[in-house]
């Protein structure tokens, strides 16, 4: 038997009450490794024997358990000593050796030096769409020490997602968001998720309760009049947002950042965009729609990790020690192999462009395009609305 036991599993042994109890752990390959690593229950562990928290010979502590079988584990905590037996049938404890892991403070190790590591876990990230893209983003991040996350989506895994998406067979079937939720947690041990069945684009109230107080959201759905609607309330809350999309066959994709109040938003970054390439010959170039046509999943992968890095970069602005430079512009383009009429003659190139806020944009600036369109404020125009409104008929 390969045994783990964590320092944060047994410090919790150490301080609760009663002095004995069981212990509650998992098994893997039929039994062959077993771990003791989460301090709090968690769901689908077994109960492994029991634990003991007192001095004294072994043997002894042995003969005074109750109900203990042949095969279950005895761990004894003496002091700052841990000790681990393993129940022979005759009821004798045989020595179990085992190896103690650090689960929560070397969970980073391999990323140390890069940035600050505590400010990271505080920070609450929405995703809106967790396909292919949505649902590889949310890796990167949560791997990285982002340690809270909302999912938003409405949409099961079905078969075709599979060849793309990170979650696997035995999620067929599932909510996306709670199989990427199940991968989130097991993932990393601080990961907090809560996960929401719905429609953004029917449930528009109930994603501005959810975005209030957020530090960022990932838009990696592939509805336009989701991503519309999610501009205008993240702008509304002044929430940044990351907008990524992969094109048709997976040839290129971009990563946009709407950072308000000054930057610009999704909807000038789509008005200003739309005429700026010509479409390539064979293949449909629409500007932020995630594919749902044909592409190898490293292709979209590729859009997904700048995404995550774009975001990384974001939540990381101020840290000093970061290395993970915010970028000077809000558009990344990702080109995978060169097309006609696209940007990129190289296969694996990227650029970086500048995109200005639109002087008379609807959602970012609202009053100037009022004045611009209608010739009066958007408080005259609210108020002719709701007078027209008013003056109709009701049904
Ligand atoms: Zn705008």
């Amino acid at each position: 038997m390969y045994l783990l036991i964590s320092d944060e599993f047994l410090a919790a042994l150490r301080v609760l009450p009663g002095g004995q109890g069981d212990l509650w752990g998992s098994r893997a390959d039929h039994g062959s490794v077993v771990r003791l690593v989460e301090p709090t229950r968690q769901e689908g562990q077994e109960s492994l024997g029991r634990w003991v928290r007192q001095t004294g010979k072994a043997e002894d502590i042995g003969k005074d358990l109750k109900d203990v079988t042949a095969g279950q584990l005895i761990l004894i905590l003496d002091g700052d000593e841990t000790r681990c037996f393993v129940v022979e049938p005759d009821k004798t404890l045989q020595p179990q050796p085992f190896e103690q892991v650090k689960l929560y403070t070397d969970y980073h190790s391999r990323i140390e030096g890069l940035f600050d590591p505590t400010r990271l876990p505080e920070k609450r990230v929405v995703i809106v769409g967790l396909g292919s893209g949505g649902s590889a983003i949310a890796s990167e991040l949560v791997r990285a020490g982002v340690g809270h996350f909302d999912l938003v989506d409405f949409d099961r895994l079905s078969v075709p997602n599979l060849a793309r998406h990170i979650c696997g067979l035995s999620d067929l079937g599932r909510l996306k968001v709670d199989a990427v939720a199940d991968f989130l947690r097991n993932a990393s041990p601080v990961a907090k998720v809560k996960t929401y069945d719905m429609n953004v684009t029917t449930d528009p109230d109930r994603l501005q309760e959810i975005l209030q107080g957020a530090d960022l959201v990932i838009g990696a759905t592939d509805s336009e009049d989701a991503k519309s609607i999610l501009n205008r309330i993240a702008w509304r809350l002044k929430i940044p947002a990351v907008y990524a999309a992969a094109y048709d066959l997976g040839f290129g994709g971009d990563v946009f950042l709407a950072e308000p109040p000054d930057g610009a938003c999704y909807e000038c970054f789509h008005r200003s965009t739309g005429d700026m390439f010509s479409p390539p010959d064979d293949v449909t170039l629409d500007y932020g729609k995630t594919i749902s046509q044909p592409a190898l999943g490293l292709d979209v992968r590729f859009v997904s990790l700048i995404a995550a890095r774009v975001a990384l970069a974001y939540l990381l602005a101020g840290d000093t020690t970061s290395r993970l430079h915010s970028y000077s512009t809000n558009w990344v383009l990702w080109g995978n192999w060169p097309q006609s009429g696209w940007v990129f003659n190289q296969p694996l190139m990227s650029d970086f462009i500048q995109i200005d806020p639109d002087p008379v944009c609807p959602v970012c600036h609202p009053d100037a395009y009022s004045q611009a369109f209608l010739g009066i404020s958007k408080e005259e125009a609210a108020a002719e609305v709701k007078d027209l409104l008013d003056s109709l008929p009701s049904f």
